[in-house]
């Protein structure tokens, strides 16, 4: 049975422990029943599925996704809850516990996440596919995002609670002010759709703002049709780096020591730009190509 996460029942198993939530990390716990199902049913899950939960929290979550999957494995940062959720979880067999931080540093995932995950995935068959599920504690929800989607292999999807500022920038239109670095990396690579804005009281304790269930599908041929992952997510944080400058001169910075002026101008030339735009005004599809004409000009 799926473990019944209310108010009432987080009160009572906090003070027994003689604890409190953390807002450092990020410990706001998703007290609404259907909507815990509601994150468990976007991710369709498969019996062949292996499940990356972070944030175990009291474990009302991964009991749900250890109901659907064949493999779930659990990351939990905080002592107390990885104890007390090691009590409701040890019925479920297919949950692995890691009790980690979930990142090693910003830019890399903890080692054991995904050498857990791999296992799974080996155990699991050949159509065993990978999905991050989880109520995200907010502040390590993009550098996460971010590393799974530049990792080996990455989600074939990702069910996600985030603020809905974040969710917002991850699915926002050239143009408009949330388009950033973050939007191109996961569009160039994946769909996202909001599944359901939340309001702050479905959250115990309430957070200052408001959430979005967001639901993000890997589009592999879209993915392997760029050339170098690497070189193109740190291309696209550099022309992102200043908003407001123009597209040649955050090239040339982005670019110093590596191509010379003349250079940077010869490859907009080539892609079809004077300079004078604006990364913001380029859509996902001319960052790709855009980044490719870079990439062949530096390597060249
Ligand atoms: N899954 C639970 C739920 O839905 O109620 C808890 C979600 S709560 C938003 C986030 C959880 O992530 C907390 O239990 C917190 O202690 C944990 N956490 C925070 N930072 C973490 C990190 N760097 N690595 C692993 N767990 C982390």
């Amino acid at each position: 049975m799926a473990q019944r996460q209310t108010a009432s029942y987080l009160n009572e198993r906090f003070a027994a422990a003689g604890l409190r939530p953390l807002t450092r990390f990020g410990q706001n716990f998703l007290i609404d029943l259907n909507l815990l199902d509601l994150i468990a049913r976007s991710a369709e899950m498969r019996p062949d599925d292996v499940i990356l939960e972070v944030g175990t929290g009291m474990g009302s979550l991964t009991t749900r996704l250890a109901e659907a999957a064949g493999a779930v494995v659990t990351v939990e940062i905080d002592d107390n809850l990885a104890d007390l959720s090691q009590d409701e979880l040890q019925q479920y067999p297919n949950v692995k516990q890691l009790h980690c931080d979930a990142l090693k540093n910003k830019h890399t995932l903890a080692p054991e996440l995904m050498d857990s995950v791999r296992e799974g995935l080996s155990r699991l068959g050949e159509k065993a596919r990978f999905m991050l599920v989880a109520n995200l504690p907010y502040n390590i929800a993009t550098p996460l995002i971010s590393n799974l989607l530049a990792g080996d292999p990455p989600p074939d999807r990702m069910v996600v609670t985030i603020q809905k500022e974040m969710a917002d920038r991850i699915i926002a239109t050239p143009g408009s002010k949330d388009y950033g670095a973050l939007s191109v990396w996961v569009q160039a690579q994946c769909r996202a759709e909001v599944v359901r804005v939340m309001s702050p009281k479905v959250f115990w304790p309430q957070p200052k703002v408001e959430s979005a269930i967001l639901r993000i599908d890997l589009q592999p041929q879209r993915r392997g049709a760029i050339a170098d992952l690497k070189f193109f997510h740190q291309t696209v944080r550099a022309l992102f780096f200043h908003r407001r400058k123009l597209l040649r001169s955050v090239t040339c910075s982005a670019f110093k020591g590596r191509l010379s002026k003349a250079e940077v101008d010869q490859t907009l030339e080539q892609a079809g730009y004077s300079g004078s735009e604006r990364t913001e005004q380029l859509t996902v599809e001319q960052i790709i190509t855009l980044t490719e004409h870079l990439r062949q000009a530096v390597t060249k």
